[in-house]
């Protein structure tokens, strides 16, 4: 295996991410001499401890990056501007900050400002994950074969986004330099709005009559189950994800909900070749995303 990257590596949140990150540090090497892991709760850190996945464990995020020559936020994006205010003054010189936000504009508004000169802000976001969290949740596989955007601001130092990318290598990722209001406009689509239907479709259930809810939970193999596993992701991760989201999680609701209508007139006024054309449209997706291995 190839020289570690980084002497010191601060995970901040060992969750299911920072934890799969530690996972593949532990697992395969090339990553780190020593990691560090913080989290919100003494549990998590006991179970961190518990499972080996880190060398060291510090519930003062302040102790947690000191003299780390990499730090990656991996906590909720909402908790990520007290964070960032509370490190920054600790961060080593020439150390590069990178995380592993859903959303990366509201990343660089709430933890750019606070970076100090001569430490290297790297956003990044690996397109990776379940419905699970917890130190438990991850796994060394979890980026294997998946996509990680880097969304670094004009002028930041190459070699330091040339490490965050080896980085993710390492991990088993393909690579991508996206501009950051891109990246929140193809997230918003691809993985914010149909979490927004699963939650919602789920609420919709659940509002439904006694019985009929028996019935849902009974025969939910014909569909709802698929939107179930999405919608049992952490609250607090989507809250934060949709909040900080915001208008491009309304864009593509809006041209979803007018879609959705086009549907439904299609349904009223039986309009067969409206609903096949869509249904084919889904299919040739689906088609395409197993040719390219993102099924
Ligand atoms: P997770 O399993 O819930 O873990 C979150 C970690 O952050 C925990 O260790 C938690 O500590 C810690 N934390 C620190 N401050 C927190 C706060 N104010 N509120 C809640 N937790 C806090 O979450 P995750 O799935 O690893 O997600 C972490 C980040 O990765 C998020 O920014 C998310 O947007 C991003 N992401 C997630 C996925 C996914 O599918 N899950 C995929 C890509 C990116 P305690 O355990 O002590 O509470």
């Amino acid at each position: 295996m190839a020289e570690p990257l980084f002497r010191r590596l601060a995970l901040l949140g060992i969750g299911l991410i920072g934890s799969s990150i530690a996972r593949v540090a532990k697992e395969r090497g090339g990553i780190a001499n020593e990691i560090v892991a913080n989290a919100r709760t003494e549990r998590s850190l006991v179970r961190a401890r518990e499972l080996g996945i880190a060398d060291r464990v510090e519930l003062d995020p302040r102790r947690a990056v000191e003299g780390a020559d990499c730090v990656i936020l991996c906590a909720p994006v909402g908790a990520f501007a007290d964070l960032a205010g509370i490190i920054a003054p600790h961060l080593a010189p020439d150390s590069i900050l990178t995380d592993v936000g859903s959303t990366k504009q509201s990343v660089i508004r709430d933890v750019g400002p606070f970076v100090p000169a001569g430490v290297h802000f790297v956003p990044a976001h690996p397109l990776a994950g379940t419905e699970h969290s917890g130190p438990d949740a991850g796994f060394a596989s979890l980026f294997e074969g998946r996509w990680t955007l880097l969304t670094p601001p004009p002028g930041t130092d190459e070699a330091a986004v040339e490490r965050i990318a080896e980085l993710w290598r390492r991990c088993g990722s393909m690579v991508e330099v996206m501009e950051p209001g891109h990246h929140d406009r193809v997230l918003a689509i691809v993985s914010h709005l149909p979490h927004l239907i699963a939650f919602t479709i789920c609420g919709t259930a659940d509002d439904l009559a006694d019985e009929t809810r028996q019935e849902v939970l009974r025969f939910a193999a014909s569909g709802f189950r698929d939107f179930t596993r999405i919608a049992a992701s952490d609250p607090t991760m989507w809250r934060d994800i949709f909040l900080n989201n915001r208008e491009a999680l309304l864009e593509m609701l809006a041209r979803f909900t007018e879609d959705a209508q086009a549907m439904a007139r299609a349904v009223r006024w039986g309009d067969a070749a409206y609903i096949e054309d869509k249904v084919e449209r889904g299919r040739k997706i689906r088609r395409s995303l197993i040719e390219l291995k993102q099924a």
